[in-house]
């Protein structure tokens, strides 16, 4: 099982949780592989901060060998003169350094490229560098977002801004002949969906898509009612609505990649405004509610699996002669069939047991009433 995009935080947000942490999680839940986003403290934006956060994880372990492959990417500012050190760093370091990320819109951290002609020369320049590898992108259009404080936190993000930020990024692939990968990330409707699905034949690249345990779970009802400050995601979850039109989508085959976006946080900066849940546990609750909900194993294997090593041109084969020169214990990296088997063969109560223990690990839990409700 791969996850392609988490928040290891560690660095001057070791409070928040450490790359070891986050690994020894991941392990326990069967993941072979994870892939950090780059909005540390500080950014991983410069070879030599990309280059310290690499050796910082084979530090960790090497101290405390675990069978999970370690992998980031590197951030996008607006200067032409970075965005050419980060295309050098994934040509040489490439798979640890496994792609690029731009924020198209403001979250954690402070790397929004959020202007569209500062997007359309990020786009220009990895052109230029005929960069052919991943582009991980957050979609929000930050003039749409409204500012009254009286709104909730979905209102003042509404799901507009999220579809223009697509539309944007997908007419910009077209107009500067982008030939990469665009994965867009963290997709919170069906709508987004189906502008990729509409757009996909016309364009030069290939474009994936990436869907949320909390988007796929959770609904705007549990940020409006009481410690709802703890539901604070971007993009916002969406109505009930607008969350089952996913999931549905998502059981039809419509989503490339299950990406858990693990971003914990301390409860005292959550009470403050931040935004992000703790997501590596929630993989096992998306993952058992999919099947519950008839997901069949070829096309879960495919959203956790397949799709991700494809879209970041790896094969598995690669991903344990890196685990092995890095001293990592990275025996098999098909273990996501032991995770179905467990639950096909009617396992479900042993799975949410794990999941509850690993939840525990974290401040809170944002799937809690789920597990109790549905799962046990
Ligand atoms: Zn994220």
């Amino acid at each position: 099982m791969i996850d392609m995009h988490v928040h290891l935080r560690d660095f001057e947000e070791s409070h928040k949780e450490t790359i070891a942490h986050g690994l020894s999680v991941a392990s326990k839940i069967g993941y072979s592989a994870l892939f950090e986003m780059p909005n540390t403290v500080p950014p991983l934006t410069s070879r030599r901060e990309v280059e310290r956060r690499i050796a910082f994880a084979d530090q960790v372990l090497f101290e405390e060998p675990m069978p999970v492959f370690h992998g980031l990417y590197c951030g996008l500012t607006a200067d032409a003169n970075q965005i050419a050190e980060m295309v050098q760093c994934v040509r040489e370091l490439f798979p640890r350094a496994v792609g690029l990320k731009l924020f198209a819109g403001p979250s954690t951290g402070a790397l929004g490229v959020t202007e569209a002609d500062q997007q359309e020369a990020v786009y220009r320049e990895l052109v230029s560098q005929e960069y052919a590898g991943v582009l991980m992108v957050h979609c929000e259009d930050i003039s749409l977002f409204r500012d009254d404080p009286g709104l909730t936190h979905g209102q003042r993000r509404p799901l507009e801004s999220e579809l223009a930020s697509v539309r944007r990024q997908l007419a910009l692939v077209k107009r500067t002949g982008f030939s990469g990968t665009l994965h867009i990330c963290h997709v919170s409707s069906a709508e987004v969906l189906g502008i990729i699905e509409e757009a996909r034949s016309e364009l030069p690249c290939r474009v994936s898509a990436g869907v949320t345990p909390h988007h796929l779970l959770l609904n705007e009802e549990m940020v409006n009612g009481e410690g709802g400050y703890l539901y604070t995601v971007n993009p916002p979850l969406r109505s009930e609505e607008v969350r089952r039109g996913l999931f549905n989508a998502v059981l039809a085959g419509r989503a490339d990649v299950l990406e858990s976006d693990h971003a914990p946080h301390e409860l005292s900066d959550k009470r403050a405004g931040a935004s992000g849940l703790p997501g590596i546990p929630g993989m096992l609750c998306a993952v058992a509610y999919l099947v519950k909900h008839g997901m069949d194993g070829s096309l879960l294997t495919r959203m956790v699996f397949e799709h991700p090593l494809d879209i970041l041109q790896m094969d598995p084969e690669m991903l344990l002669r890196q685990a092995r020169e890095a001293d990592q214990r990275l025996t098999s990296v098909y273990r996501i069939t032991d995770m179905f088997d467990m639950i096909t063969t009617g396992g479900w109560h042993s799975l949410c047991e794990k999941y509850r223990e690993l939840a525990r690990s974290y401040p809170w839990d944002p799937y809690q009433k789920l597990a109790e409700e549905y799962l046990l």
